[in-house]
């Protein structure tokens, strides 16, 4: 679990429950547009992969469902498609994370910059803020030299 264990501790302290090795495949609904619940299928741990790391796989046939009156999809920090999709040329990687310059944040769209998760994957508030320092000296230098050849 991509947690601390403080965090894991805080969470069942709450009152979360975990249900682990369990992935939500499919929102029921009652027909009239209310949420009654969710379908999840049992996974198991496969072999590592290359990096060690034990995937889950579908066990073939096991699903069971679980009753809910809302559902709140809260996973992962995987980039939102939009803004690539509605630009032009904006350059993503494998993981739809926005390559920039690493010394300016500038993007592959002259004059539009990034930085933070949106290009490091999901990272910490620190880097966030180092490549807004960092962008923001690069977008000050950019707008002068375009100021002044306008
Ligand atoms: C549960 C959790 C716990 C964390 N704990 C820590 C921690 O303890 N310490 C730590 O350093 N980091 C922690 N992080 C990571 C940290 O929150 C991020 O690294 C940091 O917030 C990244 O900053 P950002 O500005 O790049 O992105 P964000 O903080 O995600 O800001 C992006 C902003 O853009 C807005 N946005 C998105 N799409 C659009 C759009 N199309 N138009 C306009 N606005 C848009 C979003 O609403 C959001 O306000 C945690 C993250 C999570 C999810």
């Amino acid at each position: 679990m991509p947690a601390r264990k403080e965090e894991y501790h805080h969470a069942i302290q709450e009152g979360v429950e975990f249900h682990f090795l369990q992935n939500p495949v499919e929102i029921l609904g009652n027909g009239e547009g209310w949420v009654t619940g969710l379908t999840v299928q049992q996974m198991q741990l496969g072999e590592p992969d290359a990096s060690g790391r034990r995937r889950p796989l579908p066990i073939a046939g096991q699903t069971s469902n679980v009753p809910a009156d809302v559902v709140v999809v809260a996973i992962g920090n995987d980039p939102n498609p939009l803004i690539p999709a509605a630009l032009p040329g904006l350059q993503v990687n494998k993981h739809g994370g926005i390559i920039t310059d690493e010394d300016t944040m500038e993007t592959s769209v002259p004059g539009v910059f990034a930085g933070g998760d949106i290009v490091l994957g999901a990272a910490t508030v620190i880097l966030a803020m180092g490549q807004g320092r960092k962008a923001a000296h690069a977008i000050h230098a950019w707008l002068t030299r375009t100021t002044e050849t306008s």
